[in-house]
C-alpha cells in the first residue's frame, strides 16, 4: 500500500527545485507555517497570499499554498488575528493549511519564473540574462527569440494576450514599426537586470516595475536603435510559473506512488484595479 506524502517530503523536493541558497539575503523563502509530519494530498498555487488566495486554497481542498512572494518579511512580534498577516497565518493553521514560499531562488531556478515567462510568449532558444558567477545554468532573466520577427505595435499585443497584465496594461518606450525578435524577460521587477539587458543586444526586455528615472535613464543611453522596455504587470508576469512549478512537482512527487492533486490561482492579486486611459498633459 501506497505511503501518504508528507508535508516534509513536498518540503524536500521543493527546496531541491529551489535550492534556499539561490535566495537572495534579504529573502524569506521555505515554509511559514505546517507540521512537516501532516499529510497532503493537494496543493494550491498563487503568486500572494493575501485572504482571497488563502481562502481559495481552503476552498479547493489543499492542505498546502505555495506562493511566489513570502508572507512574512520582516521580524513580527505577534501572528495574533488583529493584522491581516495575523488573520492569514490564523486562517491557515485553523483549517490545516500550510503555506511555502520560493521567491528570488524561483527566480534564480533552472527552469524558473522567467523560464515561464519566456514561454508563456512562445521564445525559442532560451537561455541565461544575467548567470550567476558560481552557478552553472542558474540565474535572473532569460533571452530568447521569436519565431519570425514582429513590429513592435504587433509583440504588444502578443504580450498582452499571453499574460494576465490586469487593468493596468502594458506600457512600452520606442516606436511601435521597429521589429524585434530577440527579447529578453524578467518576471517581476527586473530593473537591476537593466546593464545584462545592454550587453545581450536584445531588441526589447519585457519585465515589471520599472521606475520613471531608470526607463528615462536607459532610454537616452541606448539611443533610437536600442532595446525597447516593455513594463508589463508584476502580478502578470510572475502568474505563468505557477502552472509550471504545479506541473514540476508532480513530476518530483510522482515516485511517491501517491496522488497529489495541484491547483493553481486564477484570481489576481494585482493591488491596482483601476486604469485610466491616455490623456494629454
Ligand atoms: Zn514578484
Amino acid at each position: 500500500m501506497s505511503q501518504p506524502i508528507l508535508l516534509r517530503d513536498v518540503v524536500a523536493a521543493l527546496d531541491a527545485r529551489y535550492r534556499p541558497s539561490l535566495a537572495e539575503e534579504w529573502d524569506a523563502v521555505g515554509l511559514v507555517c505546517g507540521d512537516p509530519a501532516a499529510a497532503i494530498s493537494r496543493i494550491h498555487f498563487a503568486v500572494d497570499a493575501t485572504l482571497v488566495t488563502v481562502e481559495e486554497a481552503i476552498a479547493s481542498g489543499s492542505q498546502l499554498l505555495i506562493t511566489h512572494h513570502p508572507l512574512l518579511f520582516d521580524p513580527v512580534q505577534s501572528v495574533a488575528a488583529t493584522s491581516t498577516k495575523g488573520l492569514i497565518i490564523h486562517r491557515l493553521i485553523s483549517n490545516g493549511v500550510a503555506l511555502f514560499s520560493a521567491h528570488t531562488n524561483a527566480d534564480r531556478a533552472n527552469p524558473g519564473v522567467s523560464d515561464a515567462l519566456a514561454q508563456a510568449l512562445c521564445l525559442l532558444d532560451v537561455e541565461l540574462l544575467e548567470p550567476m558567477a558560481d552557478e552553472q545554468g542558474i540565474g535572473l532573466g532569460r533571452i530568447g527569440r521569436l519565431g519570425s520577427p514582429m513590429r513592435l505595435a504587433d509583440f504588444l499585443e502578443h504580450v498582452s494576450s499571453a499574460l494576465p497584465v490586469g487593468v493596468a496594461g502594458i506600457k512600452a518606450t520606442g516606436d511601435p514599426d521597429k521589429m524585434v525578435q530577440r527579447i529578453a524577460v524578467c518576471g517581476g521587477a527586473g530593473s537591476s537586470a537593466l546593464p545584462a539587458v545592454i550587453s545581450a543586444e536584445v531588441d526589447a526586455y519585457v519585465t515589471s516595475d520599472l521606475s520613471h528615472h531608470r526607463v528615462g535613464e536607459f532610454v537616452d543611453d541606448v539611443g533610437r536603435d536600442g532595446p525597447v522596455l516593455i513594463d508589463a504587470s508584476h502580478f502578470g508576469t510572475e502568474w505563468p510559473w505557477l502552472k509550471q512549478a504545479a506541473e514540476l512537482l508532480l513530476m518530483d512527487l510522482a515516485g511517491f506512488g501517491t496522488t497529489v492533486e495541484t491547483t493553481v490561482s486564477t484570481l489576481s492579486t494585482d493591488p491596482w484595479s483601476i486604469h485610466e486611459p491616455k490623456r494629454s498633459v
